[in-house]
């Protein structure tokens, strides 16, 4: 039930505010033309939109010569949003306006496996970050959060993470709400990374997949332009796919021949190991693979082909216009996109693969970060929001301080 809005067969404040998001630059008359408003009602709705701060008025038309019809602009600046990338060693946060500008940012080591009190320092980071950035706590609108695990995301609790011992059920909102009372997004570290390369470089496209490839293997899924879930937000954990092997590959989720336990990072370090290569781990190989390092040029090359065999798969099942493959391996990309092509146009059917495209990452490790940003602006953004949020009747238009349930969309 939407109670704060009055009409509710006719276009709200926050339906207008889409449009005006959209196509910057509309006029009131604009407006009026696509929602079929009459000119009291688009302006009563633009005079809340502007009052909330949302939405301001272009002083850039021409002067003289009449009075010209003023255009509508989204002000992205009247708040922020904080971003979180938690990775397995290594964290990225930022602060980011509600237009999507990155306002400041830093990168550096944190172990994922101390457990949840590392949330004490992002906490403290980020509002380092927003001094860094000269805006106020009270100027932040949503928190966006990738960790390197499963998540259920409606309550943004890591479920049976393992690279996260201490965190399995862990309300992750419900620890930083404590220093930021807004809407705290959740998602892993796959599906954020999809979301920024999505929404920064491929929004023209309708169906992507984002394929890590790092120490393990995962797939984010874009969907007509929204990330795919699935029912309990497991979608896309394709690195335990079980693949064809000569030999017996036991996986650390316990099954034999996973994707990740024969083409993973991980997996490619442990077998150029015992090709007598000196490597620790896929950063090692990449090195080496760029190096033309004979022996593990071989072996990226057979890994792409691995990897290729299950994204031809996909590519029947989905049919994506778009493979990006990002992750520390996908540096090496000479080398294992040579091999994923090779076996994804050869196995994948003629009309899927077509106008298929695959490439790499262009964001490489920001791309988490940018997601992470994303799917908090994305909430905080949505129509029924901004009807409830920002333009409510005698409330104060910044700041909302409702915390709601993650994920809901109205
Ligand atoms: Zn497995």
């Amino acid at each position: 039930m939407t109670v704060n809005s009055p009409s509710l067969a006719l276009p709200t404040p926050g339906a207008l505010f889409h449009i005006i998001r959209r196509e910057d630059g509309v006029t009131r008359a604009d407006l009026g033309r696509l929602t079929g408003l009459s000119r009291a009602s688009v302006s009563q709705r633009v005079d809340r939109l502007i009052d909330s701060g949302l939405v301001r008025e272009a002083s850039d038309q021409p002067s003289g010569g009449g009075r010209p019809p003023s255009s509508l602009v989204f002000a992205g600046d009247v708040g922020v949003v904080l971003a979180a990338d938690l990775g397995a060693t290594h964290a990225r946060l930022a602060v980011v306006d509600l237009a999507g500008n990155l306002l400041a940012e830093l990168a550096e080591d944190l172990d994922i496996a101390d457990g949840p009190q590392i949330l004490d320092v992002v906490e403290k980071q980020f509002s380092e970050l927003l001094d860094r950035a000269g805006r106020r706590p009270d100027e932040v609108h949503g928190i966006g959060v990738g960790v390197p695990g499963p998540v259920e995301f409606e309550t943004g609790r890591p479920v049976n993470p393992p690279l996260m011992p201490g965190w399995d059920g862990y309300s992750i909102p419900d620890r930083l709400s404590r220093g930021f009372d807004v809407p705290i997004l959740v998602d892993n570290d796959v599906n954020i990374m999809a979301v920024g390369e999505y929404f920064t470089n491929w929004a023209t496209k309708r169906d992507l997949l984002f394929v890590k490839v790092g120490t393990g293997v995962g797939c984010g899924i874009i969907t007509e332009g929204q990330i795919y879930r699935g029912a309990q937000g497991a979608a896309g954990d394709i690195g335990h796919i079980r693949v064809a092997a000569e030999t017996e590959t036991v996986c650390k989720c316990g099954n034999v021949n996973c994707l990740e336990a024969i083409a993973g990072g991980a997996a490619i370090a442990r077998a150029a190991r015992e090709r007598g290569c000196e490597v620790a781990n896929s950063r090692d190989v990449v090195e080496l693979a760029r190096a033309h390092d004979p022996d593990v040029v071989q072996l990226v090359r057979d890994g792409g082909r691995v990897l290729g065999g299950v994204l031809a798969s996909l590519v029947n099942a989905f049919n994506p216009d778009l493979i990006v493959i990002g992750g520390d391996m996908a540096e090496a990309h000479e080398q294992l996109f040579a091999g994923v092509r090779e076996i994804v146009y050869q196995r994948a059917t003629p009309l899927a693969t077509r106008d298929l495209e695959i490439t790499p990452s262009p964001l490489g490790d920001r791309a988490g970060r940018a997601g992470a940003a994303v799917m908090a602006i994305q909430h905080v953004l949505q129509p029924g929001r901004i009807d409830e949020q920002w333009v409510a009747p005698r409330r104060k238009p910044t700041a909302p301080r409702k915390r709601a349930a993650a994920g809901s969309q109205t």
